[in-house]
């Protein structure tokens, strides 16, 4: 299946869209939105939000904005609106147009007047706190402010002066005038402007009232010509204000909000409060740190777009919330690099053999294919000479059941090289096995056809005296729950810090590149700390895989 094919195939929301199409329900095209608040860094959430919206535009031939929903003054910055064009793009989508939010304010004012002249919305001079107690309960009705049956002249004059600065910060504000004794919390008149003396990020100090997130929100997607809202779940009690005030405003062929269930991923921390306080805290390298689940920080990491796109489209559209486990994210990943990337042979925790009888001074170079799974990769040449170095958890002195590596006695074979027979341990005067002694059967070359005896075990190598000195990053999860509160903490020993024996070519990796450490897993050279001819590594993702398709 082609990608676009595959993405989002077949939801909930799919159906109801297919329903409206057939209904003819709106003139234009269908036309969704991307809408993130630009106060932090995308994340893997995000990313099934992105997949979705342009996922749908896509499928039906119509569009995607991408949109700041920039009404908040504080707390914004350009830093964030770079970071979340540059990871949508990453992600493989454009966006039909790209909107600010905040360039609506003039649109959103009048419509606020329009609703103040209809005796819908009333200006309001009760403080935040007796609006606050006034609101009522879930089981008692609130109680009607004083100022709700102002005349709207004096409403619409007072909003006029609360544009022109005559109010301070929380003096006044405007309230669409609904119903108090509404069952539903948001119905209770809510507050749709407010006074703020605030600079804001993009349309500067010609504002001192700014709209609510709620009263803005569903006039950006009219302004926009949006037909279906995809928003999460927790805008569910919101939705009957978004319909009151498009029919309020007699909005034609108004948008239609649809709600669905957050992602929710195991073993990290994924609010952007969140990961800002493990930023600002130090705890970890910045918003790209390779073990958050942002955007840039899995970019880093080394997983891939097609990865991220596979995932979405797997755990689908519903509205019930529940928590994914990181191993699925995982195997989409493997599934991705799997037959992308060719092979390395890297020594993770350095073990020295000795080939005792390997002709002295003598090096050899073998043949090894890049890849096990697709041969137009083709091959490369190895070094090989009677000291190498194998990963230390490929010995056991004493081999338990199955083990068919290393122990003495025992005879493997070496990935594209020789048989080899280990008979002598070597230990320091702690105990510990510092060296291996080994005799190899020169009949038993790789790729000579010899058929005298089979091994069980296979492991791999590098030569010792060509070996490279790389460094690699090895990482664990973010995060774990917390026993008491089921809430995730960040582990601080996520990363381990080594410096690994690879076989000299990986020395010219350049930054970006990914390959398979041949029985390790996957890597990246690091976009930031590699330098050329000094590629440093991230872990991508293990070989193992405990999820199945
Ligand atoms: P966070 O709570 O992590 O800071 P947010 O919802 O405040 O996220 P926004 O910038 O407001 O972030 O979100 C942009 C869009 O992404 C919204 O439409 C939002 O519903 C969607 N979104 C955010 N988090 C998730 C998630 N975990 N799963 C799916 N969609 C998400
Ligand atoms: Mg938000």
């Amino acid at each position: 299946m082609a990608d676009e094919e595959r993405t989002m195939a077949g939801n909930f929301i799919h159906d109801i869209i297919d329903k409206d199409i057939e209904n003819g329900k709106y003139s234009h095209e269908i036309t969704t939105r991307f809408p993130p608040e630009p106060n932090g860094y995308l994340h893997i959430g995000h990313a099934k939000s992105i997949c979705l919206n342009f996922g749908t535009a896509k499928k039906y031939g119509g569009f995607c904005n991408l949109r700041y929903d920039d009404t908040n003054p504080v707390s914004e910055d350009e830093e964030f609106v770079d970071s979340i064009e540059n990871d949508v793009r990453w992600l493989g989508f454009e966006w039909h147009s790209r909107n600010f939010a905040s360039d609506y304010f003039p649109r959103m004012y009048e419509c606020c007047e329009t609703l103040i002249k209809k005796g819908l919305a009333y200006a309001d001079e009760q403080t935040g706190d007796q609006i606050r107690d006034t609101r009522g309960t879930l089981t008692e009705p609130g109680k009607e402010s004083p100022w709700r049956d102002r005349p709207w002249e004096e409403s619409l004059q007072i909003f006029h002066d609360m544009r022109d600065g005559k109010y301070a910060d929380g003096e006044m504000v405007i309230r669409a005038k609904i119903d108090m004794a509404s069952p539903n919390m948001n119905m209770r008149d809510p507050i749709i402007y407010r006074v703020l003396h605030a600079h804001h990020q993009h349309v500067g100090d010609k504002w001192c009232v700014y709209p609510m997130y709620d009263f803005a929100h569903p006039l950006e997607d009219a302004i926009e010509g949006i037909t279906h809202s995809l928003c999460t779940m927790e805008f569910e009690d919101h939705r009957p204000f978004y319909n009151w005030l498009l029919e309020a405003l007699e909005w034609p062929e108004a948008p239609q909000q649809i709600e669905f269930a957050k992602l929710n991923l195991s073993n990290t921390i994924m609010s952007k409060r969140n990961i800002k306080k493990l930023v600002t805290e130090g705890l970890v390298e910045g918003w790209d740190d390779p073990r958050l689940c942002t955007i840039a920080g899995i970019r880093r990491r080394g997983y891939t777009p097609e990865a991220i796109r596979a995932f979405c489209d797997a755990i689908g559209v519903a509205k019930a919330n529940s928590q994914i486990g990181m191993d699925k994210l995982e195997f989409f990943v493997r599934d991705d690099l799997k037959d992308k990337v060719e092979s390395r042979m890297v020594i993770l925790h350095p073990l020295k053999v000795t080939i005792t009888n390997y002709p002295e001074g003598q090096t050899e170079m073998l043949t090894i294919e890049n890849s096990a799974t697709v041969p137009e990769m083709g091959s490369r040449e190895v070094p090989f000479s009677g000291e190498i170095w194998v990963d230390r958890d490929d010995f056991m002195e004493i081999p338990a059941k199955k083990y068919f590596r290393l122990y003495p006695g025992n005879e493997v074979r070496l990935k594209g090289a020789y048989f080899i027979t280990c008979n002598e341990v070597i230990k320091d005067e702690n105990g510990e096995v510092v060296e291996l002694k080994c005799t190899y059967d020169p009949a038993t070359r790789s790729g000579s056809g010899f058929e005298g005896r089979k091994v069980k075990g296979t492991i791999h190598w590098v030569d010792a005296k060509t070996a490279v000195d790389v460094p690699v990053r090895q990482y664990g999860y973010l995060a774990y729950p917390n026993e008491e509160t089921g809430k995730n903490e960040f582990d601080p020993n996520s990363r381990t810090d080594l410096i690994v024996k690879a076989e000299p070519a990986l020395k010219d990796a350049k930054a970006g590149e990914r390959f398979q450490f041949f029985r390790c897993g996957y890597y990246i050279a690091d976009t930031v700390l590699s330098k050329p001819g000094e590629p440093v590594f991230n872990q991508i993702v293990d070989l193992k895989s405990s999820w199945k398709k």
